[in-house]
């Protein structure tokens, strides 16, 4: 492990806060130090109040801060003073220590001060700096891990036995740290848990951290146990209908959907495959930071249900004196571990998922160094349940949001490159879907960079294609609620007479044909969907008030709002509703341009503003206004419909 500090970076910090800030940064860009807001750093600072008085103040980082990214306004300022007074009490409840940092917190805007705020305020340094090392968990989380750390580290660090993160921990540090700190004493192990370093400057803390750490590194690789098994391992065969119906028992244990990532890479596969899967993976987190993030301890197999039947019944025995644990309690495990695909990691919504994968692949890494080393050793039950129940506290403490309208559920779009696909995607995204995007144009690949967007490019007139593309989507998300069939074309205006048969087809193929490919292909997930699947046929006014000169597209558009009318008739007993749109005249899309505009305005002898507003209402439809509606029809406003028409048009005469 090397120092990331340079010197020309930190010339540009003009204080202290701006040091600190820097130097939590490095630890944030280090995956093997901390990991999605793990970890926490401080710094004191002796200030004027208003009244010109000496304050001592603690910076700390508050919550819903990642080290990597954070910024001045990250760190809470809370008074210290006060902070070391507290922590000569006998005893304190957790939730009387949260109120008593928010109201001891000096600015009104700053972030929750994080729970271990206390102990950052016991220990005599201006700055202090800890980490959850993978490296330090691989060697305290085994059988004799608190020998093994005063072998290697003597006394350049104090040991805490494991205690749970919150006022007894700082309690507990606030005594052993001045009983057992020598000279020579530059951080402090917390056994199960993690380190911290400390110093005078932000340059010394940061780097007395690196250097424990790698002290750490080469020790496992003294003891032969940094290599991990060699990889080369290639996933079985993984039946997307599986994942499917994986994830709706999990999400039905949760009492919400979740997405559910699969991840079948060589070195996930090869944890998966060890003999010795069930001793590992069966103990819980290698630190309990990863337990309030992940939720569930991992879960070997598939039998969700008696997962979260011993999940409730674990609890009740253990907390008989909670008053609604059953409302808080959302008992469905937030992984699987299987030797035929990995790990499947699930979270209330993509980027969840993602960070359940990421926490579990730093947890491979230890738990197979650590039973390297000496064999792994995770926390007592009881100890981890401790943890659970305390962040369902903590989650009743905080003000939730209103969770997002489809969070948790898996939208597919066609059509999704531009014009009202492109809308519909937007409007999916904003009400917390994951989408996945199909389009022939490459650039779908690109249109999002976030975790909850798939764009995969797919002739959707190539069954096959739809097959993988499905598959992928599977493996990212874990199913298919939402459907919103919008690709089609707009052939160049014929009479009947001269209509070329290859263009007919090529018509059809396109809009219709491959919308009854998608609906095939698409029904099974549907039908699994844990709030029930929906579908949206973006349609077209030509449907009720067809056009001469469009046959083939009037004639295609016809015959697929005849399927959706039959597949609302087979698909209601599944649970499946399928409603229809009718735009007319959207002009911000990819084939209007301000020539085309131009040129049929003129043709009807309307200016460009007269012609886009040609209708009975005098609007401008756009393809946002589309994209809302048929989003909203997958909503709980259309819970109770199905075979619905519904025109988006300004008002059509021939129509009304
Ligand atoms: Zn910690």
């Amino acid at each position: 492990m090397q120092s990331l500090w340079d010197d020309r970076e930190s010339a540009q910090c003009r204080n202290e806060l701006e040091l600190r800030v820097y130097t939590s940064r490095l630890l944030g860009r280090d995956k093997t130090l901390v990991l999605h807001g793990g970890g926490n750093t401080s710094l004191k600072l002796a200030q004027k109040n208003l009244f010109g008085e000496d304050e001592n103040v603690l910076y700390i980082k508050g919550s819903g801060w990642d080290l990597e990214t954070i910024e001045a306004a990250g760190f809470a300022p809370v008074q210290l003073d006060y902070l070391q007074r507290l922590a000569q009490l006998d005893a304190l409840a957790d939730t009387q220590m949260v109120n008593q940092l928010a109201t001891h917190t000096l600015q009104a805007s700053a972030p929750a001060p994080s729970v271990e705020t206390i102990l950052h305020a016991c220990l005599p340094y201006k700055f202090v700096d800890h980490t959850h090392a993978d490296a330090v968990l691989a060697i305290t989380n085994t059988p004799d891990g608190e020998r093994r750390i005063r072998e290697l580290y003597g006394d350049s660090v104090v040991v805490i036995p494991y205690v749970m993160p919150g006022f007894d921990l700082a309690r507990l540090c606030a005594r052993e740290y001045p009983r057992q700190a020598g000279r020579n004493t530059i951080g402090m192990v917390l056994l199960h848990h993690g380190i911290f370093s400390f110093g005078d400057s932000a340059r010394q803390s940061y780097e007395r951290m690196i250097e424990l750490v790698d002290r750490a590194e080469r020790y496992l690789k003294q003891q032969r146990a940094w290599d991990l098994p060699q990889a080369g391992v290639r996933a079985g065969r993984i039946d997307p209908l599986q994942q499917a119906a994986l994830r709706r028992r999990l999400s039905a244990a949760a009492g919400a959907p979740l997405i559910l990532a699969t991840h079948a890479d060589a070195e996930t596969l090869a944890f998966a495959r060890r003999a010795d899967l069930a001793a590992l993976s069966q103990q819980g987190p290698i630190t309990p930071d990863h337990i309030i993030r992940t939720k569930r301890v991992p879960m070997l197999g598939i039998d969700v249900d008696a997962y979260a039947r011993d999940y409730r019944s674990y609890f009740d025995a253990h907390a008989p004196q909670a008053k609604e644990p059953k409302t808080m309690l959302d008992p469905a495990p937030r992984m699987a571990l299987a030797a035929e695909f990995g790990l499947v990691a699930a979270g209330k919504n993509a980027k969840d998922a993602a960070i359940v994968a990421e926490l579990y692949r730093h947890s491979m890494q230890v738990m197979q160094r650590a039973q390297a080393l000496g064999g792994y050793r995770a926390l007592p039950q009881r100890d981890l349940f401790e943890v659970e129940y305390w962040d369902l506290e903590q989650a009743k403490l905080r003000k939730g949001g209103k969770p997002a309208p489809f969070a948790g559920e898996i939208a597919v779009v066609t059509g999704a490159a531009s014009g009202i696909g492109k809308a519909c995607v937007t409007a999916l995204l904003a009400r917390g879907a994951a989408v996945v995007a199909l389009d022939v144009n490459p650039a779908i690949e690109t249109s999002y960079r976030r975790q909850d967007y798939l764009g995969l490019r797919c002739d959707l007139t190539d069954e096959g294609a739809i097959k993988l593309a499905l598959e992928r989507a599977l493996l990212a998300y874990g199913g298919v609620d939402m459907l919103v069939l919008n690709a089609g074309i707009f052939a160049a205006s014929r009479k009947i007479a001269e209509l070329g048969t290859d263009e007919w087809r090529k018509v059809m193929a396109i809009n219709l044909d491959a919308n009854l490919f998608m609906l095939r292909a698409c029904h099974p997930l549907l039908k699994l969907a844990p709030n029930g699947g929906r579908v949206v046929v973006i349609g077209s006014k030509n449907v009720p008030a067809p056009g001469p000169g469009a046959a083939a597209y009037s004639a295609s558009k016809a015959a697929l709002n005849q399927l959706a009318r039959v597949a609302a008739l087979e698909w209601g007993a599944d649970g499946i509703r399928i409603n229809s749109l009718h735009p007319n005249a959207v002009f911000d899309t990819g084939i209007w341009t301000e020539d085309v505009l131009a040129q049929r305005a003129k043709h009807y002898g309307l200016s460009v503003e007269a012609y886009k507003t040609n209708n009975v209402l005098k609007t401008e439809v756009r393809s946002r206004d589309v994209a809302e509606l048929a989003a909203e029809m997958c909503g709980p406003l259309f819970a109770k419909t199905t075979a619905a028409q519904v025109p988006v048009d300004g008002g059509n005469e021939r129509v009304i």
